[in-house]
């Protein structure tokens, strides 16, 4: 990213190693919608120069003298947040915000990202995972945000077996939050799109329903649906600000939503008031930022090779070489229909 609004190529030297880190080169790269906002929404201010993205599989180049477990020549995954993870927050459960709120999100917000030829990671032992051995290069890539970020949706609304969920928002965090809530063991799960081909995937994922708001209002909708009951979770991976005055609505007293979506506009959320019992409805407004680290990455990198979720479905578009990283992020700014996700082969 040049600056606010403007996308190009800089040259820069490659970023120096410090000794718990590690110097990575891509092997595939993904453009988020969060890059997206950061370009064209200036969504975290104003930035100069800064290399995009925090999507990647890689390869370790150079790691330094304190680094445990990887070596130059390890194929990795890397967690799109690299958290510090000596640091009183992470102690405290919230390594995400080590530093402060939010500011475990480093690649492409605090530091330079991962759309380069070199780029460096941070507490290398935490921050990376081996790639296992015969893991589609897709599936790695979807590890690095989309995954853990649709699973922790599923985590911040406590889904619990027998739940009848609804998650509002189907693009690929809001279809890996469909197939965290069928793992977990939900009932119903009425999923919240329009795309043809994130609905279908969204069915193949285990949502019983698709609700499209396009065609009518989501309360409406879903209170149909449960017979005027609503729901006991809502997982909001997509909407604006207003689309927690339809969470409300639809959730049952001692509901919990949680929400992953990037909220990047306006001074405030709406909360309807009577819609929240008054205050008194026993109802949990949750949202988070994906907690990142490798041992996340391994565990969610199990689901994987065992077969029980299969992101790499996600992918609609792929490109080969870094200079075609240009051409997949504005993909991801246009969102044609038939777009999901697309993928970008390094090497
Ligand atoms: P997409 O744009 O691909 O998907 C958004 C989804 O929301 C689509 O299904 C879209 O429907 C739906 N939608 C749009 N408007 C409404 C509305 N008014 N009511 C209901 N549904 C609506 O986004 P991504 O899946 O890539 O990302 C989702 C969000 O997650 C983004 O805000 C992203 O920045 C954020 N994010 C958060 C992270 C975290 O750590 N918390 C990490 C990564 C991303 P349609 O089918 O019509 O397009
Ligand atoms: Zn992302």
């Amino acid at each position: 990213m040049l600056r606010i609004g403007a996308t190009g190529w800089v040259e820069k030297d490659i970023p120096a190693c410090g000794p718990l880190d590690a110097i990575c080169k891509p092997i595939a790269l993904a453009p988020c919608t969060s890059d997206v906002h950061t370009v064209w929404a200036g969504a975290i201010g104003d930035r100069k120069d800064m290399i995009l993205g925090h999507e990647a599989v890689g390869e370790v180049v150079e790691v330094g003298s304190l680094v445990r477990d990887f070596k130059p020549g390890d194929k990795v995954l890397i967690t799109a947040i690299t958290p510090d993870w000596n640091s009183l927050e992470a102690q405290g459960g919230y390594a995400m915000h080590s530093g402060g709120m939010l500011s475990g999100w480093k690649f492409s917000n605090f530091k330079d990202g991962v759309f380069a030829e070199y780029f460096h990671v941070n507490d290398a032992d935490g921050n990376l995972a081996h790639l296992p051995e015969g893991m589609d290069i897709a599936a790695a890539a979807m590890l690095a945000d989309m995954v853990p970020t649709g699973f922790h949706g599923a985590e911040l609304a406590d889904i619990q077996f027998g739940d009848n969920v609804a998650v509002i928002g189907i693009g690929p965090v809001g279809l890996m939050a469909v197939a965290a809530t069928a793992i977990r063991g939900a009932a119903e799960i009425y999923a919240v799109g329009s795309r043809k081909n994130c609905c279908d995937l969204a069915l193949e994922y285990g949502a019983t329903e698709i609700i499209n708001y396009r065609n009518g209002g989501i309360v409406e909708q879903i209170m149909e649906k449960t017979h005027g009951k609503g729901v006991d979770k809502v997982i909001v991976a997509g909407g604006d600000n207003d689309t927690f005055a339809e969470a409300m609505e639809i959730l049952k007293p001692g509901g919990i939503i949680g929400n992953v979506n990037y909220l990047g506009e306006g001074d405030f959320v709406g909360v309807p008031r009577s819609q929240w019992g008054c205050g008194m409805g026993h109802k949990q407004l949750r949202g988070g930022l994906m907690p990142g680290g490798r041992l996340r990455a391994e565990k969610l990198a199990g689901l994987v090779m065992s077969g029980r979720i299969h992101p790499e479905k996600m992918i609609t578009h792929r490109f080969t070489g870094l200079d075609k990283v240009e051409e997949a992020l504005m993909l991801m700014k246009d969102k044609p229909r038939d777009l999901i996700k697309p993928l970008v082969i390094v090497d």
